[in-house]
């Protein structure tokens, strides 16, 4: 049986935050302000496998109210969510996702993140197709204040 789930998350940027995403980390003045690492992409693929797998969200799993998570790589949650899949017989066939934002340009940092991206849900890089979009100087993100990631995984099992 295929299975399909989405994700979609935002998280606010902050002067002297980190900037990381798709688990590395990425030169720029701002980073994402939250309570495990921020990154908006992992926390996306998480909720698509989640999703998919039929198991909730991402909150319910790693609630940020958990002190485990604070500063937590979002690659760990990622690795939970592969012993997740892993437990029902789930097999990643291929994610996608798109993230939104103004700046930094992120089309350099792709393959690096796909690397990591793979690596942390033990599949290869060319099962995850990764795009990054502007929102043309609009709102939020167009502004720069804002972030935000959306995914699509598919799962066999
Ligand atoms: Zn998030």
């Amino acid at each position: 049986m295929t299975r399909s789930g989405i994700g979609y998350d935002l998280h606010r940027l902050a002067q002297g935050r980190k900037l990381v995403l798709g688990g590395i980390e990425v030169a720029f003045e701002k980073g994402p302000v939250g309570h495990s690492d921020g990154d908006a992409l992992a926390h996306a693929i998480c909720d698509a496998l989640l999703g998919g797998a039929g198991l909730d969200d991402i909150g319910t799993h790693f609630p940020d109210t958990d002190p485990r998570w604070k500063g937590a790589s979002s690659l760990v949650f990622l690795e939970h969510t592969r012993k997740l899949l892993e437990e029902r017989g789930l097999s990643i066939s291929h994610i996608d996702a798109v993230v939104i934002l103004e700046r930094p340009k992120l089309g350099p940092h792709f393959p690096a993140m796909r690397t990591a991206l793979a690596k942390a849900l033990g599949i290869e890089p060319a099962q995850i197709n990764l795009k990054a979009k502007t929102n043309e100087g609009v709102g939020e993100i167009g502004r720069g204040e804002a972030m935000a990631a959306q995914a699509i995984a598919t799962l066999e099992g």
